[in-house]
């Protein structure tokens, strides 16, 4: 059966951001329906903020104008993660966007710095990535901004208002064609011999039919759970976090906006600070085997400079995904796939590789099981990578100073993440797999950020760095940091004349 009406349900990022996507087949396909259910009544999570760099091709993708979307969504830039409090109380680290160096000869940087640091070279790692120097200067600026190929690249994401952003795109898919449906599912109908849903019935007993469903309608999975039932793999046993408190405020004291992400670390969880034009995004994630939610509110309120600027939201969830993320018609993207916790703001980038998926595998013929599994396969492993890194942060501590820390430094974990340490901490080696996310910086940046040692390096590098233009050139990387970090503009003057609040 050929498919002729696409129904997403659900209007939070996940569900606008499919719709936004896929509004773009109409062009070429004027009698595709495309209908957008959601319920103000309901509502969204409306938390999520923070996001990496790979959230700016999706936007390119859609052809949307930077400055006109930033401004909309008082968004700010983010360079990479500060992280506070983990490896031991008093750390701090940042997770940069963009590498260490690059390739020399090649071989990875860090081995090459790892050799100079044996013979005596005591510059730390972190001054040969811009990132991480233009976020300690509160610096930002845009590689456009200078076009020169000696230099290095920035590589940075923005922080958004999650609400103003579906809001957004909510413009521009409605521009292109899709239709807003308001109001609650009530209902959801089974094909008696595919299984295949073959509509939803509103509560007002208007039933709404379609070929394909996206499945955007958070934690609650009302088509591929709750319809279909397809089962959840908890990871609560990795990542054992499972509430937070989100609490926006004021900057009230003039400061300029962070160019990154905060984490710090308390004693049963960590606590987000994601900074946008005119307020801060903050909340506090913990578990619950280890905190009430009264003391990770007051933890939370605390920590905080500014006026709060609504009540505190509390939230719910459970680590994990969902066994299969496309089940029959449905796919499920956002919340309803999956939620792995916001340490690293993977939510909105698996909603976009999820998207990028859906459309590549599409065909408006049908759907058919090699689809299916192609789609699953895929996704899957990408989960399981983002896991590893994630478990990572909370595995590699040296904290003994309350249960919760305790538990995790002691804690199993899969076997991938175990070898990886294990050969990081033998010869410093790092693979990355199945074209994962997380790049060997990154890897790198939080294993060194969270004291695991590099026990040695690759035995090339004393071949490299026997030829003499080697040494020169892996100078000449920490002075052509240095020499864009100190011409950038401080990230508010950036923001106010680049894209100033709308
Ligand atoms: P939701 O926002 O929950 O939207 C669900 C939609 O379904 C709503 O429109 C609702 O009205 C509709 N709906 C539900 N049931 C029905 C029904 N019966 N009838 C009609 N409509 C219905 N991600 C990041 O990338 N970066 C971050 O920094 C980040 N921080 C986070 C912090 C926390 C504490 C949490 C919990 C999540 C965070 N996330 C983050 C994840 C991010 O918030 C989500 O991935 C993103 O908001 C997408 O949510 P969603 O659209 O899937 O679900």
């Amino acid at each position: 059966m050929g498919i002729e009406r696409i129904v997403i349900v659900g209007g939070g990022t996940a569900g606008w951001m499919a719709a936004a996507a896929l509004s773009r087949l109409r062009t070429g396909h004027r009698d595709l329906e495309i209908v957008l259910v959601e319920s103000e009544q309901i509502g969204t999570v409306g938390v999520g903020e923070a996001t990496i760099p790979p959230f700016k091709d999706f936007n390119r993708l859609l052809e949307i104008d930077e400055r006109e979307m930033m401004a909309f969504v008082q968004g700010g830039f983010k360079l990479g993660i500060q992280f506070v409090d983990w490896g031991q109380v008093g750390d701090s680290y940042i997770h940069p966007f963009g590498n260490y160096g690059y390739e020399i000869d090649g071989l990875s940087f860090h081995h090459l710095w790892h050799h100079y640091q044996a013979r005596g070279d005591n510059r730390p790692i972190q001054v040969f990535n811009l990132e991480t120097m233009a976020a300690y200067f509160g610096r930002f600026m845009r590689t456009e901004d200078y076009q020169r190929d000696d230099l290095p690249p920035v590589n940075y994401a923005y922080h958004i208002d999650a609400t103003t952003y579906a809001r957004f795109l909510r413009g521009y898919a409605e521009k292109r064609g899709v239709v807003r449906r308001e109001g609650k599912v009530a209902d959801v109908t089974l094909d008696g011999e595919t299984g295949h849903v073959t509509g939803i019935t509103m509560e007002d007993g208007e039933r709404v039919p379609g070929d394909l469903f996206v499945d955007c309608s958070g934690f609650r999975g009302l088509l591929i759970e709750q319809a279909l039932e397809t089962g959840y793999e908890d990871w609560s046993h990795y990542l054992p976090c499972n509430r937070a408190v989100a609490l926006p405020c004021a900057r009230e004291d003039g400061s300029p906006p962070l160019p990154y992400t905060r984490a710090t670390a308390h004693s049963a969880g960590w606590q987000w600070q994601v900074p946008l034009q005119r307020r801060n995004g903050n909340g506090h994630v913990y578990c619950s085997a280890f905190m009430e939610d009264q003391q990770a509110l007051d933890i939370l309120v605390g920590n905080i400079a500014g006026k709060p600027q609504a009540d505190p939201n509390f939230l719910r969830f459970t680590t994990g995904r969902r066994k299969k993320f496309w089940n029959r018609n449905v796919v499920a993207l956002g919340l309803a796939a999956g939620f792995m916790e916001p340490l690293e703001s993977t939510s909105i980038h698996l909603i976009n590789t999820g998207i990028t998926k859906l459309v590549a595998l599409l065909s408006l013929d049908g759907v058919t099981q090699a689809q299916e599994d192609a789609f699953n396969r895929l996704t899957g492993k990408e989960y399981d990578r983002i896991r590893d890194f994630l478990i990572l942060h909370y595995k590699a501590t040296e904290r003994t100073d309350s249960d919760f820390w305790n538990h995790c430094r002691t804690m199993d974990v899969p076997g991938s993440l175990a070898e990886k340490i294990g050969l990081f901490r033998a010869t410093g080696q790092i693979f990355r797999e199945d074209d994962e996310l997380f790049t060997e910086t990154s890897w790198a940046a939080v294993m060194m950020g969270q004291r695991i040692a590099m026990g040695g390096h690759n035995p090339m590098a004393e071949s490299i760095a026997a030829d003499p233009r080697v040494r020169g050139e892996f100078d000449e990387i920490e002075r052509s940091v240095r020499f864009v970090a100190e011409r950038m503009p401080a990230h508010g003057d950036y923001l106010r004349q680049y894209c100033p609040a709308a």
